[in-house]
């Protein structure tokens, strides 16, 4: 006979979050757990009445994350589960008709895979194993992915800072085969040199890819783009516009924007090392006007305690950019921080219209591309706004 799966007993709290679609339970919602870092337990309520299968950490605040739920997967994970899931997180990407070789293979709990992370650049894959019970399972994904897609090289790039919440250490390393210095990777008809090992996220900002198209769909005239980082934005524009400036603080980036623009053939974009806000001012003081802005700026809002701070940055640049615009002209602007949800942001927008006395319609409300897949019960997973307004006469 076997021996009885590892379990926890959760609380009436933790039971009903389960119940809500949740696939989060807290430290405070735990009664019992006699378990190991990282093992796939059962959970339980008080009852005794099965929830599901989780993955345990013994660190995080984040104790258990569902893997399977007993009102959708009555039975237990079979040890295909990993593979399997897998499978559907590749095979939904392949459905979207993506015009790219980087994008999101699998996004985390949206795709049933808590805290992991896999992202192609052409034929390199980089992988992120943010919990405990995905980090012991590491070795095992990177076979499930080689299976799949034969790649020529898998990073673990597991540097986040978040692992330490789960008392991870922060490493970057090959998991196989062969991983370059960069990567080319193609988005549209814009070519990027991508530094897997230690560019922003795993490289690129992959959550912005549909967006950036959008914006270039709108662009004409003169063009600003505002945290240009490599000019994901800046470089999509530049076909469509008479020129583009782009404002970027890291002399790195800069550096890195400069060379896509001439290996793009791209001759058109100023790109400028300089603080957003203060670019922005001496750009109004000096009478300067453009048809096209883009603003997609860092989080500001990291946690719940920086959203009174985070609210002002953002105002004071949509304001600002507002007045530089033509009339006709488009604002597609973005928020990432998670804290920051859409009615806020749009209440934001609002207000620095307002205070601008310029009259705004919103011309489309976008969230992350289809590659990061938004859950409909985890408000958490809606993290990237961008919206586009346009400046009426
Ligand atoms: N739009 C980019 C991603 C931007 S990430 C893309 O599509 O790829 C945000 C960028 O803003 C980072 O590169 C960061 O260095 C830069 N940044 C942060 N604060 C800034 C400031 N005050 N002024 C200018 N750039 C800033």
């Amino acid at each position: 006979m076997s021996s009885l799966p590892p379990s926890v007993v959760v609380s009436r709290r933790g039971a009903e979050r389960v119940g809500s679609g949740h696939p989060w339970i807290y430290r405070s919602d735990v009664i019992a757990a006699d378990v190991q870092p990282g093992d796939l337990v059962r959970v339980t309520s008080e009852r005794q009445r099965p929830l599901g299968w989780a993955l345990w950490s013994d660190q995080s605040q984040i104790s258990l994350r569902m893997v399977s739920v007993d009102s959708v997967d009555s039975a237990a994970p079979a040890d295909s589960l990993w593979g399997d899931r897998l499978r559907a997180a590749i095979d939904y990407r392949a459905t979207l008709g993506i015009d790219a070789t980087a994008y999101r293979l699998v996004h985390g709990e949206a795709d049933r895979l808590p805290a992991l992370i896999v992202d192609r650049y052409d034929d390199v894959l980089v992988v992120q194993t943010l919990c405990q019970g995905m980090d012991r399972r590491l070795a095992e994904i990177v076979a499930g992915l080689v299976e799949i897609l034969q790649p020529r090289g898998v990073l673990a790039r597991n540097d986040p800072k978040v692992r330490r919440l789960e008392g991870l250490a922060e490493t970057i390393a090959v998991a196989y085969g062969e991983v370059p210095e960069r990567v080319e990777i193609r988005e549209g008809r814009i070519l990027h040199d991508v530094d897997v090992w230690h560019g922003q996220k795993t490289g690129l900002f992959l959550d912005q890819r549909e967006n950036r198209q959008v914006a270039a769909g709108y662009a004409r005239g003169r063009a600003l783009d505002g945290f240009s980082y490599h000019g994901g934005f800046a470089l999509q524009l530049a076909s469509r516009c008479s020129s583009v400036l782009a404002l970027e603080s890291s002399s790195h980036a800069v550096a890195g924007l400069r060379a896509g623009a001439a290996r793009n053939g791209i001759t058109n974009l100023d790109a400028r090392e300089a603080n957003v806000f203060d670019e922005l001012r001496e750009l109004g003081i000096a009478g300067e006007r453009f048809d096209t802005i883009v603003l997609d700026p860092p989080a500001f809002a990291k946690n719940k305690a920086s959203v009174e701070g985070a609210v002002a940055g953002y105002k004071e640049i949509n304001l600002r950019a507002l007045k530089l615009l033509n009339p006709g002209g488009h604002l597609i602007t973005c928020s990432c921080s998670y804290n920051i949800d859409e009615p806020l942001f749009l209440g934001v927008l609002a207000a620095a219209a307002a205070d601008a006395g310029v009259t705004a319609a919103i011309v489309e409300k976008r969230l992350q591309a289809r590659d990061h897949p938004v859950l409909l019960n985890v408000p958490e997973t809606y993290y990237l706004k961008c919206i586009v307004l346009r400046k009426l006469a």
